[in-house]
């Protein structure tokens, strides 16, 4: 098999096993992936995570020309715009999963630092997470704000919509993802509580260790 037909198979296997495990529900969420040429695979528009098709994926060659596959989601310029801003972008995942939702549309939500310091693993995943507002769906706006963080930071929450993930392969992008989502579930669980969070020298050594992206914009 070529490295692009199990990147093909990759794609699929991971998004059916977000879909069965209720991450994300119809036809919503999309993602897409690096080919070894420099170009690109992205879900269809109108797809199911639970059906994708690794036959039908849209193609992309290195000059975004689309060479093969079904029409791709009309969440593209997201996509878009992690890789034009990220260099080392192999993979980028969208949701709307559930408990992150929740959380974006909470009062006290907060922009710059959406998840709270609750474990390692989702800053050692995510880096910062950017809260960014309501945008209306296909609205280009929703690209440009992404490219206004300049790619710093790899993962933004859509308030009232869903995450967006960038990671190096399509397996840390959809790692990182559900990171995000078992995070705001658990801000969610300790709502209204007074729970130990991480210290933020704690937070600090994180960074300083595995050499996270804390750029301020
Ligand atoms: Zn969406």
């Amino acid at each position: 098999m070529s490295e692009e037909a199990r990147l093909r198979e990759q794609i699929c296997l991971l998004a059916r096993s977000m879909f069965d495990r209720g991450l994300t529900a119809g036809s919503t969420g999309n993602i897409s992936a690096r080919t070894p040429d420099g170009g690109l695979l992205v879900s269809p528009t109108g797809t199911s995570f639970g059906r994708l098709d690794p036959a039908r994926l849209a193609r992309f060659d290195p000059s975004g020309r689309q060479i093969d596959g079904d029409r791709p989601t009309k969440e593209m310029p997201l996509h878009s715009a992690f890789y034009d801003t990220r260099a080392r972008a192999g993979a980028v995942v969208h949701l709307h999963s559930c408990h992150a939702v929740a959380l974006s549309v909470l009062p006290d939500a907060v922009a710059e630092d959406f998840l709270p310091p609750i474990t390692p693993y989702a800053f050692m995943q995510l880096g910062r997470v950017r809260l960014l507002p309501y945008f209306r769906p296909g609205d280009p706006a929703i690209g440009d704000a992404v490219r206004g963080l300049a790619g710093k930071r790899s993962a933004v929450m859509l308030a009232n919509h869903g995450p967006v993930v960038a990671g190096r392969d399509v397996e840390a992008a959809c790692n990182a993802i559900e990171e995000l989502e078992a995070t705001a579930r658990l801000a969610l669980l300790l709502r209204g509580q007074t729970p130990n969070m991480l210290t933020p020298a704690q937070v600090d050594e994180l960074v300083k260790i595995h050499d996270i992206a804390w750029g301020d914009e």
